[in-house]
């Protein structure tokens, strides 16, 4: 079976010489119908007449089409399919009650897709695009499944559905007022339960305009979960929550299962979708071309799967490349250490209203430091006492170093990708080193020719983490470069995060709360104890168990390592394991 996906944002009939018409082997053999232009200008490829050759692909100046060869089997399970030559869903997810149902994949891939079926928000078409199939017809389409039973219920409004979605900073848009009013509304009687579980309560009479980004996701996953509803989907709740609340909020959304509920959950973080999820569905496939939903599976099945890239049942790789975890912590500081370090005295800096203590500590030139610790911490203060920007209370002004800085919650402006990365930059944007560090493993290719504006959260947070690390800086500050980043993702950055900090011999700090891109990334580990918006506690940088350790304590949660793929799982808070590594004082790195 072959699929031509032609994406419409990117071909541009106006600006070419329609080259995937011209060069094709078959139109100039004589059968102009393989590739015809519709009324608007694109083409359109005759997928059963296509003989897959990639010509066209290859010689159009917009990369704008993609040939694919799948196989036979999958035809009969196409769910949907966006247009001619569009993206295409293959099979779906299904809800049992009683349980949490995970999906893991990467962005582009069709869990948005699915949720949107699921929530009855989208009808799918099962590939027919003259005119759409009735809802009933689609659940005899899955007779005999969970799912033919969920869609009925569906078709006859039986299921009450609370969706949670993925890009929480566009709420502000779409809901107005104060987030005790909305609450209030939203929530009826379990406004008091979330508002103690989600931390809202000194926020209850700020406007929503006015929230953070942690904020509007703790408003946002308050406001689903206190709805009146059976059937719960929730769309990356991990993004901007620290580490204490992503297991706070993994918590409160498994204390709902039960009554008949359920819970569908899509997360990028690893940790948080394991403790959270009682079955998984892995999602694979192309990016914007298509996807496939295979499973269920048991949890640390799945999860297993997705970091191997591939699937026994199925014989399919999807990846060639397995990620790997290590299990004891690497001695990596002996890798970096040598140059002169960045020292820095015990110091103390004081706002009306906040205080940080710094404890003395240094860092080599090629580190990767990881930040963990709540926000509003004073992570941001730290990093100007060290660069000579702000003076301490005692005085001291250490010696200036240029920093370049990755905000927490990129802003779209106005500006074309290439410009602003021209002009951080400088003259290494021509370089093949540059492509090399930078665009290749960030894959910004196809990003080039857009506005900031036009981005989708993932590809600005890419944007955002090249543009910051494309400036020459003495000091770089990478603030929550994961979120919105899938898995994959995430492991690349954190690779080139580590590339650029020992090849440049720069000071690298990175705040994250996802323990595996901390675990990926850092040679030592900064933890920042206090109580946020009020006092903090900059304490030396330190290695990477005693870090895990001294902050997990805090937390309260230990994490034991997957036989398998080394990678860390949260204990359940109690189990003999649990119990255990407290008792011997190993909350991160103690094989399973
Ligand atoms: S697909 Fe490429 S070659 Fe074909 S019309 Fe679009 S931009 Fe031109
Ligand atoms: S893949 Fe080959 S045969 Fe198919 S439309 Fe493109 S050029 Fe023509």
């Amino acid at each position: 079976m072959r699929i031509a996906i032609v994406d419409r944002d990117r071909c541009d009939p106006k600006k070419c010489g329609r080259e995937c018409h011209y060069f094709c082997p078959l139109v100039r053999s004589g059968r102009a119908e393989v590739v015809k232009f519709d009324e608007e200008g694109y083409p359109v490829i005759v997928e059963s007449l296509c003989v897959g050759c990639g010509i066209c692909a290859s010689k159009c100046p917009f990369k704008a089409i993609t040939i694919v060869n799948l196989p036979h089997e999958l035809e009969k399970d196409l769910i949907h399919q966006y247009g001619v030559n569009a993206f295409r869903l293959y099979r779906l997810p299904y809800i049992e009650s009683g349980a949490v149902m995970g999906l893991i994949g990467k962005n582009g891939i069709g869990k948005t897709t699915a949720i949107k079926i699921l929530s009855g928000q989208l009808k799918p078409n099962l590939g027919k695009l003259d005119g759409e199939p009735r809802l009933e017809e689609v659940a005899r389409y899955f007779r005999g499944s969970l799912l033919q039973e969920y869609l009925i219920q569906l078709s006859k409004n039986e299921i009450k559905v609370s969706y949670k979605p993925q890009y929480i900073d566009k709420i502000p848009r779409v809901v107005r007022g104060k987030v005790g009013e909305i609450l209030r509304r939203v929530a009826g009687e379990n406004f008091d339960k979330v508002v103690e579980l989600f931390e809202l309560k000194h926020l209850l009479d700020r406007d929503v305009s006015a929230l953070s980004g942690g904020e509007l996701q703790r408003l946002a996953l308050a406001a689903c979960l206190s709805r009146d509803a059976n059937t719960f989907l929730i769309d990356e709740p991990s993004s901007f929550l620290d580490i204490r609340q992503r297991f706070r909020m993994a918590s409160a959304v498994r204390s709902m299962i039960g009554d008949g509920r359920r819970i569908l959950v899509c997360d990028h973080d690893l940790a948080v979708l394991d403790y959270l999820s009682d079955k998984i569905f892995v999602f694979y496939g192309r990016p914007g071309v298509f996807g496939v939903v295979s499973g269920p599976f048991s949890v640390r099945e799945g999860i297993n799967i997705f970091l191997n890239g591939y699937i026994p049942s199925e014989n399919v790789r999807f990846r060639s490349e397995r990620i790997t975890f290590h299990a004891r912590p690497p001695s990596r500081v002996e890798e970096v250490e040598g140059g002169t370090p960045l020292y820095w005295p015990e110091m103390r800096k004081s706002y009306e209203g906040f205080s940080l203590e710094v404890r003395e500590g240094e860092v080599y030139p090629g580190e990767v430091v990881g930040i963990l610790g709540p926000n509003g911490i004073g992570k941001t203060t730290f990093i100007k006492l060290l660069a000579g920007i702000e003076r301490s209370d005692e005085g001291y002004e250490l010696k200036f170093q240029s920093i370049s800085y990755k905000p927490q919650y990129p802003e779209p402006r106005d500006a074309v990708v290439e410009e602003v990365l021209r002009e951080a930059a400088g003259k290494r944007f021509e370089s093949e080193i540059y492509r090399g560090e930078i665009i290749e493993p960030l894959s910004l290719d196809g990003l080039m020719d857009k506005n900031l504006m036009e981005l989708s959260g993932g590809e600005l947070q890419k944007v955002s983490i090249a543009e910051a690390l494309s400036r020459d800086a003495e000091i770089y500050l990478l603030d929550e470069p994961s979120a919105y980043l899938d898995v994959e993702e995430r492991y690349l950055i954190t690779k080139v995060i580590k590339r650029i900090a020992r090849d440049r011999r720069a000071y690298i700090f990175l705040v994250d709360h996802d323990l595996m891109v901390l675990d990926f990334a850092s040679t030592r580990l900064m933890v920042f104890s206090g109580e946020p918006g009020r006092s903090g506690v900059a304490n030396p940088p330190t290695d990477l168990r005693s870090g895990f350790n001294q902050f997990l304590r805090e937390m309260g949660i230990t994490f034991r390592r997957d036989a398998e793929t080394k990678r860390p799982r949260a204990n359940k808070p109690g189990s003999k394991l649990d119990r255990l590594q407290k008792q011997v004082g190993e909350y991160y790195y103690l094989g399973s």
